[in-house]
């Protein structure tokens, strides 16, 4: 429980340590491992989770802006931190800065760290994104390999690692990601050909490095499933991970309603009998998102209750049941376990309508986060 608010996220830090070792545990020895902690961490956390994971041996940290790599400068850590695209022009100065390894796929951003790295006398690493297929960004593979050639000449940049990225890593011997897969490697066959070395070669994400071990290459980077969440259906059988993450919060009322009288706003939910209704202190700007409303469950007394009417922004009613004796500073759970029972986030985000990744960031939006 935090100090000013009845409602909390708790971290596993031990789980995130376990999640590490385990996927880490699927390639060959000598593979790197770089956790990829954008958008605070996936909702847990980067600076904690950061640690966490490099104290169980990762050796690389991927974030998705250049503020989240200050933050972990900023918090003293010193690991090779790799920003997973290429941000613009104008914060060039700020990469050399804070050493931070870009992304990069344009002329006109390698020219400028060039540029601000000669200024300052030093020279900026940078990893070459290759699309391979995905489409979303990168130089096209089969242009990599002049591209490469032309960066070399650069005087301010220097050539840390390959990558790419796989857009249906998810399904088991897909199709398509064997196609991504040939023309990454053509396309890094033809660098060695131009006397380019590729550095760091990377590929995999959770998905890939779980079902497919002939993506691994130097470095794995894992993201959902060091927070212990699996990034599809197929993968649940081949590794086995420890969720990190919980949401809790404590009653901050409870009362009996009459038969028929209406809760929350628009009165969606009428009481069919007398009923006992708590009220927890979080809704839908803590990342319960309002289409739950009347749909989801919390745990209370051991048991699943039904939430009742319309999520607010800061609240939720729950609908206690005849034999639960719960009052006023009962504990809830919105997710993880209480008993015999488990609230998961997948269930949470399949009755939103989403996928456990955008759930957990959600729960990252403005819950006070504890770490065990
Ligand atoms: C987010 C991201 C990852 C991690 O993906 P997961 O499915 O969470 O493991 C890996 N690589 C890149 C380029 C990413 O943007």
């Amino acid at each position: 429980m935090t100090d000013s608010r009845w409602a909390w996220v708790e971290v596993d830090l031990e789980a995130i340590r376990h999640n590490v070792k385990a996927l880490s545990g699927l390639t060959p020895e000598g593979t790197r491992f770089m956790a990829v902690v954008k958008a605070d961490g996936y909702g847990h956390g980067a600076v904690d989770v950061s640690r966490a994971a490099m104290q169980a041996g990762a050796s690389h940290l991927g974030v998705g802006t250049v503020d989240e790599a200050a933050q972990l400068r900023g918090a003293g850590i010193r690991a090779p931190i790799v920003l997973l695209s290429e941000p613009p022009e104008t914060t060039v100065e700020r990469l050399i800065d804070l050493d931070v390894t870009p992304a990069l796929f344009t002329r006109e951003f390698a020219g400028a760290l060039s540029r601000a790295a000669v200024a300052r006398g030093t020279t900026a690493g940078y990893h070459l994104k290759l699309d391979t297929g995905m489409n979303r960004v990168g130089v096209r593979a089969e242009s990599a390999h002049e591209f490469a050639a032309v960066l070399s000449e650069f005087p301010g940049l220097r050539l840390e690692g390959t990558f790419t990225h796989f857009a249906t890593a998810d399904v088991p011997g897909d199709w398509d990601l064997a196609s991504q897969l040939k023309r990454f490697k053509s396309a890094l066959q033809a660098m060695r050909d131009e006397r380019v070395d590729p550095g760091i070669v990377h590929a995999a994400n959770s998905a890939a490095t779980i079902l497919a071990p002939e993506t691994h290459f130097d470095m794995v980077r894992c993201g959902i499933s060091i927070y212990g969440l699996h990034p599809g259906d197929s993968t649940p059988s081949q590794v086995d991970l420890v969720p990190a993450m919980s949401v809790k919060a404590r009653a901050t009322q409870v009362k009996r309603i009459g038969i028929g009288e209406g809760v929350s706003y628009g009165l969606t939910w009428h009481a069919g009998a007398p009923a006992t209704i708590a009220t927890l202190p979080l809704g839908y700007a803590d990342g319960l998102h309002r289409v739950l409303s009347n749909r989801m469950q919390v745990l209370g007394g051991g048991r699943r209750l039904p939430q009742v009417g319309r999520i607010c922004m800061d609240q939720i009613l729950v609908e206690c049941g005849r034999y639960a004796e719960l009052e006023r500073g009962s504990e809830l759970v919105v997710v993880g376990s209480q008993g015999t029972e488990t609230i998961t986030l997948d269930e949470i985000a399949a009755l939103s309508g989403t996928i456990n990744y955008e759930m957990a960031c959600s729960f990252g939006m403005r819950l006070e986060r504890i770490y065990r």
